[in-house]
């Protein structure tokens, strides 16, 4: 999976800012991960504790926003939650939909200590 280079990347980022901050160590991460993106938080965590092993965020607690793929009927406009493999609008039974959440994947706030 390609959580690996999310987690890498999302940890960079982390430790830039907290060395900004002159933060001695970073005591929570919040992220937001939208379910369209296919990335799995139990995984994340698992690679972030192996990634930050001897930097200020070895430890931190990560708190994770999952949002759910939503999306919009482009025939009645009425938004929705998509199921995972009902891509049809629930009130017109249209196709005609575009996705209007779930593909967010980002740092939302750090806490250093
Ligand atoms: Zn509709």
């Amino acid at each position: 999976m390609h959580e690996l280079a999310i987690t890498q990347s999302m940890l960079d980022l982390v430790l830039k800012q907290a060395g900004e901050a002159e933060a001695g160590k970073v005591g929570k991460i919040s992220l937001v991960i939208g379910e369209m993106t296919g990335v799995v938080p139990r995984s994340v965590g698992f690679y972030f504790e192996f990634l930050a092993k001897g930097t200020p965020a070895e430890g931190a607690a990560l708190n994770f926003k999952v949002i759910p793929a939503t999306a919009r009927c482009r025939d009645c406009a009425k938004e929705f939650e998509l199921g995972e493999f009902d891509w049809t609008c629930p009130h017109c039974q249209s196709n005609n939909i575009e996705i209007i959440g779930g593909k967010e994947l980002f740092v939302e706030s750090i806490e250093v200590e």
